[in-house]
């Protein structure tokens, strides 16, 4: 029976947003008084058949996740980005060198990520000050009895997938799922990814560090569809996917590891409540068109680390509920600038690239092409994507 838990932050949350907040708190301040709750395995084994989907990285993400050693060791950059739309005119391609970058992004696996930074907050661990740390990493079971812990400060990082989160806040339902898997093509271009718009949602074909013809595919279609292409036979997939894609990368010769998630937006208006935040996934949860939910939650992170970090490691001054209030809201609203661009840009490129009115079919082609010939736009937008709004 364990006794009443004091400390100062409490994380609840042990998914790659609360791992990267909880690193960050003690990198910036060692001494931070800190628990942190998960409900994954202690044994990094007990993962390895976990979420294996591709995640698109932007460089941001990289340069952040570098600061504390948590960037995984298997990545494919992404030189090149197609977007097109089925049948339709406008295409736009952006590549490294016109935006002066050495990657336009990186794909890695969710369980990567996820191991990668329980590795990097385990090496962090070791090097605290045994004597004065005060920090606690507490695995666990979603079927005990709740805890008699007390915070100064709790933050939320309970992240989760649309429709299977227990609150609903402000958004949409896109009613469409996403399937996702590993495809082997006969003849891709190595880093190139490419993004299709189809009647159904968006169809993207990502690079993979297992080589280049084996590429991510994230497919999304109404739920129906998309369940029905997930009880497919490999073959009669492959063919549903090359009529859908069409023939640039040669034939569609494999499919494995088929996942299906739903997709929408939820997300909260208000990110802090007193003494409680909400970051990651547990504050907005979104489509992954544009390739942004975990970016944006790296950002919501590591701002509000420093945040933290910076309001306990100040001695001088005790941290009353008011005060605590007051610089919570602070945070709030130095994210609320990142979050609005982040979260109305994924919104309206989810609705947009799904519609099939005449007009918006029109006017997304011109946009495309406008993309295309307006290199400045294309640079702002890019640069949007790849270090958020700051
Ligand atoms: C198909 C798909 C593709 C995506 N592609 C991209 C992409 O290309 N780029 C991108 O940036 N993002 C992408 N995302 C979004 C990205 O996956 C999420 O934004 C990211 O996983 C959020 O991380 P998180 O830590 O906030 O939440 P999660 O990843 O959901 O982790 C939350 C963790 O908290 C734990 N937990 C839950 N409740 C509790 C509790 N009460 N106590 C303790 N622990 C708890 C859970 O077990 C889990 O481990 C995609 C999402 C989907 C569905």
């Amino acid at each position: 029976m364990m006794g009443a838990l004091n400390y100062d932050i409490l994380i609840q949350g042990g998914g790659p947003v609360g791992l990267a907040c909880a690193a960050w708190c003690l990198q910036k301040y060692p001494e931070a008084q800190l628990l942190l709750l998960d409900r994954n395995p202690v044994d990094d084994a007990d993962l390895a058949s976990a979420d294996t989907r591709g995640i698109a990285l932007s460089h941001g993400s990289k340069l952040l996740l570098d600061t504390i050693d948590a960037w995984p060791s298997e990545c494919a950059d992404i030189h090149r980005v197609h977007v097109s739309q089925a049948g339709r005119f406008g295409r736009a391609f952006m590549t490294r060198e016109e935006l002066k970058q050495d990657a336009l992004g990186h794909i890695v696996r969710y369980r990567d990520i996820h191991l990668a930074l329980r590795q990097a907050l385990r090496a962090i661990q070791v090097e605290l000050n045994q004597s004065r740390s005060r920090f606690l990493w507490l695995h666990i079971d979603s079927n005990v009895e709740p805890l008699d812990i007390t915070a100064k400060c709790i933050v939320h990082a309970e992240g989760g997938l649309f429709k299977k989160q227990d609150w609903v806040e402000s958004g949409r339902d896109y009613d469409q799922s996403a399937l996702v898997g590993l495809i082997e093509v006969e003849n891709a271009a190595p880093h190139q990814a490419w993004e299709r718009f189809t009647a159904e949602g968006p169809l993207a074909v990502l690079p993979s560090h297992y080589g280049a013809n084996i590429l991510n595919l994230v497919w999304c279609g109404s739920p129906e569809s998309s369940q029905q292409r997930l009880n497919l036979g490999d073959a009669d997939f492959l063919a549903a996917l090359q009529q859908k894609f069409g023939s640039r990368l040669g034939r569609f010769l494999k499919i494995q590891d088929r996942r299906l998630y739903p997709l929408g937006l939820n997300y909260r208006k208000e990110i802090t409540h007193g003494n409680e935040v909400w970051i990651g996934n547990a504050a907005q949860t979104l489509h992954p068109v544009a390739g942004q939910g975990l970016n944006l939650g790296l950002r919501d992170a590591y701002l509000l680390s420093e945040i933290l970090a910076e309001t306990f490691s100040n001695a001088a001054v005790e941290q009353t509920p008011s005060r605590l209030e007051t610089t919570l809201a602070k945070y709030a609203k130095s994210r609320k600038a990142d979050r609005t661009t982040t979260i109305g840009l994924t919104d309206f490129m989810a609705r947009v690239f799904t519609s099939n009115l005449l007009p918006i079919v029109i006017g997304r082609g011109l946009a495309l092409s406008a993309l295309q010939w307006l290199p400045p736009v294309k640079t702002a937008l890019a640069r949007q994507m790849m270090f958020g709004r700051r």
